[in-house]
């Protein structure tokens, strides 16, 4: 699809856009601008962090956690499989929300090694 196509589609009423499950793969997905975490005045988000996401075994390789993260620190490796980067994740826990197959845990960071 084109890019002039991609965005075609976003403009769209609300009723016509496409939902979420209709992309088929990730070049479907219209360009959104996304900003990656930095370090702040008082270090990094994941230092004050509650919670940590940990993805677990079984992942699906879906992307669906990818798509949601607010930070962008979801990364898909050369695998295919995704890792979150621990240094910027503020552990809300949307990712884990919204994966579909439940294959990410939020623990209490005190209940977590390392
Ligand atoms: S807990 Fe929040 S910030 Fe961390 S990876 Fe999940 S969605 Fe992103
Ligand atoms: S949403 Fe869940 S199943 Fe999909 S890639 Fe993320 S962890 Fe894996």
């Amino acid at each position: 699809m084109t890019k002039s196509k991609k965005w075609e589609k976003i403009n769209k009423s609300v009723e016509e856009r496409p939902k979420l499950q209709e992309y088929k793969n990730w070049e479907e997905l219209p360009p959104i601008p996304i900003s990656l975490p930095i370090d702040g005045s008082i270090g990094t988000t994941g230092d004050w962090r509650t919670f940590r996401p940990i993805i677990l075994e079984g992942c699906n390789q879906c992307g669906i956690c990818w798509m949601y993260c607010p930070e962008g620190v979801i990364k898909k490796k050369e695998d295919g499989s995704f890792e979150i980067n621990l240094d910027y994740c503020k552990g809300c826990g949307i990712c884990a929300k919204e994966c579909p197959s439940n294959n990410i845990e939020m623990k209490r960071e005190s209940d977590v090694d390392g």
